[in-house]
């Protein structure tokens, strides 16, 4: 039987609209991607999402896992969030928020305070018509907090000071 015949889980017609008006085709994969996006409440790596949905979709390969994220963030129902390193975390939090990152262990967390629209005008009332002039138009910011957890410290839970 062809896998792409059998019905597809329940999904909101949000992510099917969202998906169809950026040009991508809702699949079983997908839905499935998605679903286990918004159920993860942390900020997973691709490999981390392939893990999730491989028990729900045992069939689907980590590079269609990519494509299904590459089609959600297109559609605006994803965020991918990007390291220095080019490492990359997704969030399926569709509103504004802010985000810390520990450099030594790589987690995403959001920031439990409240999101400012205003907050680079505050920085530098001059900015916004300052890039305008230069044919820029700022549309909006992120903001993502770095430094580290103690507890992801080599050697800090056993107090070594050798
Ligand atoms: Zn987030």
């Amino acid at each position: 039987m062809d896998p792409s015949s059998q019905p597809e889980p329940e999904v909101g017609a949000d992510l099917r609209s969202a998906l169809e008006a950026a040009g991508w085709r809702l699949t079983r994969q997908r839905a499935a991607v998605y679903d286990q996006l918004r159920q993860a409440h942390y900020h997973p790596s691709a490999e981390d999402l392939y893990r999730r949905v491989k028990v729900v979709v045992p069939s689907i390969s980590l590079a269609t896992v990519y494509k299904a994220l590459d089609a959600l963030v297109a559609s605006g129902l994803a965020t991918r969030l990007v390291a220095a390193n080019g490492s990359a975390r997704y969030d399926a939090r569709s509103d504004h928020h802010y985000h810390l990152r520990c450099l030594r262990s790589g987690v995403v967390e959001d920031v439990p305070t409240p999101f400012d629209p205003d907050l680079i005008a505050k920085i530098d009332p001059d900015l916004g018509p300052k890039l305008a002039d230069k044919g820029f138009h700022v549309t909006g910011y992120r903001l993502e907090l770095i430094g580290f957890f103690e507890e992801s410290i080599p050697g800090s839970e056993t107090g070594e000071t050798s």
